[in-house]
C-alpha cells in the first residue's frame, strides 16, 4: 500500500506560508511600502490596478545595487538581519526576508532599482538595473535601465495561481479600502513621508509630509483640523535600571473631546516602533482614560506611539506581526493613563489654541454675514499658547462667566463646568454619610432597593411600602431635594452613573446669580481638574474667543490712522 503521508512539495509550502501573511491587496501594498521605508523613502508612490491584478510601489529610497537586486527575492534573504541575536534587535519594519521571494510564488514579480550609495563610490552607477524573477525568486531576465535613485517594484498577475484565493476576496471596493486604510495608519507612523496613491492611472489620495501626527491625521479624517488635537511627547525612564535602553519616548496625539470624537473606536490606535499593533490591554487603557468625558456611544481619536527597546517586545509570536507582546505590561498602562491625562488637562503647556475652530469660524462669519462685509482668509494662529490666567470678568444671563485670559476671552457655562468639578470630586471621594432623621422613600420596586444598596447606601423597611435610608452620599446632605435624588440613583446603573446624576444635580444650575468671588473659585476649581473639555456627559465646557481671531474680526491690522486708536 502507497504511504499516505508525504512532505508536500517545496512549492506547496511557499504558497502556505506566504499566503499567511500576503492575503491581500492591501497585505502587498504594506509589505513594499515597508520595505521603502526601511529604505528610509521619503517619498512613496503607490499604483494599483486592481481589476488587472497588478500593483507597483515606487520610492526614493536608498535603492539595491545589482548584487543586492540579484538576490533580494530568494528564499529568506535579507539585509536587515543576519544572526539569531539579531531578532531581539530588531529595528526595521521587515527582517524575515519573505516578502519578495512569497511575491515571486503568488504573482509576477519585476524590480527596477538603483542604488543611491554607489553612485558616490568609486565605481559610480550611473543607471539601474530591471531584474525580473522567476518562481523561486531567480533572476530570469536582466538588464541596465535608467532611473532615479531609488526602487520600482512592479507586482502583476497576482494570486493568479491561486484562483480560490481570489475569489475569496471582497470585492474590487472593500479591498482597496482595505489598501487606504492601510496606508493612513502607516502614514501616521511616519509622518515625514510625502505619500501618492494612485488607482487605474488616476490619483486617488496623497498625503503632504508633516511635522506632527497631527497634521496626519487632520488630512485623513474629514472634518477635523490639526488645532483639535493635543499632542505630547514623553521621555519615559526605563522600568529596570538592567535595560540597556535610557529613555523610552511616547508619543501621544488626543482627540481633545469637546472637538472630536467618533461614533466607532476606528480611531483609536497603537503603534510601536513605527507598526501599527493590536494590543486590547492598551485599547483598553486608552479607552478608560476618556471615561466620562464624551458623549454617550461616543468613542476617542487617540494615537499612541511608543519608541521602545526592541528587547522589550517579541514581533516573533504572530506572523503579521500584528499583535504586540510587551513586557511588564502594568508599567506601560499607567505610563499611558498618565500621559492621556496630562494632555486632556488645561494648561500652559498643552493647550495651544484654545479655539473651537470651525465652530468658532462658524459663529464669526456668521456675525460677519449678519453685519454685511465680508474677510477672507479667516484662519486661526496658532503660535500663541494660553497661560494659565482665567480671570473672572463678569456673568451673562445668570448663565455664562466671562473670563479674561492673555490670549483672548472664554465663556464658560456654569452649570457644566460646576457638573465636572463636582463629578471629579465625587470620584476622588464618594463619601457616604449617616442622616438623621432618616430619608423615607415609598414603593419602591425590589429592583430599586437592591439598586440603592449596589451603590452602598444603607436602606431598610421602614413599614408597608416604606423604606428607610440612613446613609446618602454627602454631597446630597443639605439639599431639600435629596429624597428625589436618592430616587434617581435607585433607577439603576453603577456607581459611576450614580457619581455622575448627584454631580448633575448638585452644580450650580443656570439662572443662578453668582458674585466674583464664586465665578473665580470655580474657574480655579475647573483648571486643576483631570478632563476639563466635557463635563461627564461629553458636552463642551467653554468656548473661547482668540485675540488673533478677535484681531482680525475688529481688522485690528487695518491702517486708517492714529486718531482710531490702533
Ligand atoms: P525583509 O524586508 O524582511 O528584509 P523582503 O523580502 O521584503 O524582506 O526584502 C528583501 C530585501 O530586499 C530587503 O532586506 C532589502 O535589503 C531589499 N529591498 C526590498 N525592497 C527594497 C526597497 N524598496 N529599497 C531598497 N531595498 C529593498
Ligand atoms: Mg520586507
Amino acid at each position: 500500500m502507497a504511504s499516505i503521508i508525504q512532505a508536500l512539495p517545496s512549492e506547496v509550502v511557499h504558497l502556505i506560508t506566504a499566503g499567511e501573511v500576503i492575503d491581500s491587496f492591501a497585505a502587498v501594498v504594506r509589505e513594499l511600502v515597508e520595505n521603502s521605508l526601511d529604505a528610509g523613502a521619503t517619498r512613496i508612490t503607490v499604483y494599483l490596478w486592481p481589476h488587472q491584478w497588478r500593483v507597483r510601489v515606487t520610492d526614493n529610497g536608498r535603492g539595491m545595487d545589482l548584487e543586492d537586486l540579484k538576490i533580494a527575492a530568494t528564499a529568506h534573504s535579507t539585509s536587515k538581519i543576519s544572526t539569531c541575536a539579531d531578532l531581539w534587535k530588531i529595528q526595521s519594519l521587515g527582517f524575515r526576508g519573505e516578502a519578495l521571494h512569497s511575491l515571486t510564488t503568488l504573482a509576477e514579480l519585476e524590480i527596477l532599482s538603483r542604488s543611491s550609495v554607489s553612485s558616490f563610490s568609486s565605481n559610480k552607477q550611473d543607471n539601474g538595473w530591471r531584474i525580473v524573477y522567476g518562481y523561486e525568486g531567480e533572476p530570469t531576465h536582466i538588464e541596465p535601465t535608467a532611473i532615479a535613485p531609488g526602487t520600482v517594484v512592479n507586482v502583476s498577475n497576482l494570486f493568479s495561481n491561486w484562483i480560490v484565493r481570489r475569489q475569496g476576496l471582497p470585492n474590487v471596493v472593500q479591498q482597496m479600502k482595505a489598501v487606504q486604510s492601510s496606508i493612513h495608519q502607516i502614514a501616521l507612523c511616519h509622518p515625514h513621508v510625502a505619500w501618492q496613491v494612485w488607482q487605474n492611472d488616476r490619483l486617488w489620495f496623497k498625503l503632504s509630509p508633516a511635522t506632527t501626527v497631527g497634521q496626519i491625521l487632520a488630512q485623513i479624517i474629514p472634518q477635523v483640523r490639526p488645532t483639535d488635537f493635543q499632542e505630547l511627547t514623553l521621555e519615559l525612564s526605563p522600568q529596570d535600571s538592567a535595560s540597556k535602553t535610557s529613555n523610552a519616548p511616547l508619543h501621544l496625539l488626543v482627540g481633545l473631546p469637546d472637538r472630536c470624537h467618533r461614533h466607532r473606536p476606528d480611531w483609536v490606535r497603537f503603534a510601536v516602533n513605527g507598526r501599527m499593533v493590536k494590543s486590547q490591554e492598551l485599547e483598553q487603557t486608552i479607552m478608560r482614560a476618556f471615561y466620562r468625558t464624551l458623549p454617550r456611544d461616543r468613542y476617542p481619536v487617540c494615537f499612541l506611539h511608543l519608541k521602545i527597546s526592541p528587547d522589550q517586545i517579541d514581533w516573533n509570536r504572530n506572523p503579521a506581526k500584528t499583535e504586540i507582546y510587551l513586557k511588564d505590561i502594568g508599567y506601560w498602562q499607567e505610563q499611558i493613563s498618565g500621559a492621556i491625562e496630562q494632555a486632556l488637562r488645561i494648561n500652559p503647556g498643552t493647550i495651544k489654541e484654545a479655539v473651537h475652530t470651525t465652530r468658532v469660524s462658524k459663529l464669526l462669519k456668521a456675525a460677519e454675514e449678519n453685519g454685511g462685509y465680508k474677510v477672507k482668509n479667516f484662519r486661526q494662529h496658532d503660535e500663541n499658547v494660553t497661560q494659565h490666567l482665567l480671570k473672572a470678568k463678569g456673568q451673562i444671563n445668570n448663565t455664562y462667566i466671562v473670563a479674561e485670559h492673555p490670549g483672548g476671552v472664554w465663556l464658560v457655562e456654569q452649570h457644566i463646568v460646576h457638573e465636572r468639578i463636582l463629578y471629579e470630586q465625587l470620584c476622588d471621594s464618594w463619601q457616604l454619610i449617616p442622616v438623621q432623621p432618616a430619608v423615607i422613600l415609598y414603593q419602591l420596586s425590589s429592583a430599586q432597593v437592591s439598586q440603592l444598596q449596589h451603590i452602598g447606601l444603607d436602606i431598610e423597611p421602614f413599614g408597608e411600602q416604606l423604606w428607610a435610608v440612613r446613609t446618602i452620599p454627602s454631597m446630597l446632605r443639605d439639599r431639600e431635594d435629596c429624597a428625589e435624588a436618592i430616587l434617581e440613583l435607585s433607577w439603576g446603573g453603577d456607581l459611576r452613573t450614580a457619581q455622575v446624576s448627584v454631580a448633575c444635580r448638585t452644580a450650580i444650575r443656570n439662572g443662578t446669580p453668582l458674585d466674583m468671588g464664586e465665578m473665580q473659585a470655580l474657574l480655579d476649581q475647573w483648571q486643576r481638574t483631570r478632563n476639563p473639555h466635557t463635563c461627564p456627559h461629553g458636552r463642551p465646557i467653554y468656548l473661547s474667543l482668540q485675540e488673533p481671531a478677535l484681531a482680525r474680526f475688529f481688522r485690528r491690522s487695518w491702517v486708517i490712522g492714529k486718531s482710531h486708536g490702533i
